[in-house]
């Protein structure tokens, strides 16, 4: 019993890993440049309000909030009071 659901999980991965390497060979054939559109979102930095690439920007939690900042220096300034 327990030989058959090892099985089935191996053969349920083996066709998963094949599928999704398929839909990437697919999705490569239709289209060369992947869509980082949700990285590549502007974001507005908290203490100086330059608007830069939310992959770039640094990410920081405060009062339950999310608030983006531009470099370091504005980091530093932003957690001073
Ligand atoms: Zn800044």
């Amino acid at each position: 019993m327990i030989a058959r659901i090892v099985l089935f999980v191996l053969v349920f991965f083996l066709g998963y890993t094949i599928f999704s390497a398929l839909m990437r060979w697919l999705r490569g054939q239709s289209s060369t440049k992947e869509t980082k559109n949700d990285l590549d979102q502007m974001v507005q930095c908290a203490q100086c309000g330059t608007y830069v690439a939310q992959s770039d920007a640094i990410r920081k939690k405060k009062h339950g909030e999310v608030y983006y900042l531009c470099d370091e220096t504005c980091l530093e300034k932003y957690k001073r009071p």
